[in-house]
């Protein structure tokens, strides 16, 4: 089995001011709507959607530039997570939009990936 390298200092640091690291760690509270081994869900602070909530992983990755191809099953336990929660709130026939944000055209502002799961109303497309 092959072992991770142990994390740069530049990278422990990025992670101890890491707003979703603290959520993961429960030092900063979120509305959580699932938690399980690898990942947790919370409510977004500033819900853009009826539904608007945000499934990250519990170890900490800066962007979708730094996953390694270990990360395969993670990125669809992501998204199949997305699909259960749709399901639970009711959302899943009449549908959701899922978002990876990456870098700053993107508009990314929390540099710990998440996946957005947005629904509730029309979203508009393409987006602005
Ligand atoms: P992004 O712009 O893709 O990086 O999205 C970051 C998201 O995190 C935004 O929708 C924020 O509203 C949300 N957010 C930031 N801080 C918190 C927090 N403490 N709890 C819940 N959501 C947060
Ligand atoms: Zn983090």
């Amino acid at each position: 089995m092959s072992r991770r390298p142990p994390p740069t200092e530049r990278a422990i640091l990025a992670l101890m001011s890491c707003v979703f690291c603290k959520i993961v760690a429960g030092e900063i509270p979120a509305k959580r709507v699932h938690e399980d081994d690898e990942l947790v869900a919370f409510e977004d602070i500033k819900p853009e959607a009826p539904v608007h909530i945000l499934i990250i992983p519990k170890r900490h990755i800066s962007t979708l530039n730094d996953l390694g191809s270990g990360d395969d099953a993670l990125v669809g336990a992501m998204i199949r997570q997305a699909a259960s929660i749709a399901k639970a709130r009711g959302v899943d026939a009449t549908g959701y939009r899922t978002v990876f944000n990456c870098n700053a055209h993107a508009g990314q502002t929390v540099f710990h990936i998440h996946l957005h799961v947005l629904a509730g109303r029309g979203l508009g497309w393409p987006p602005g």
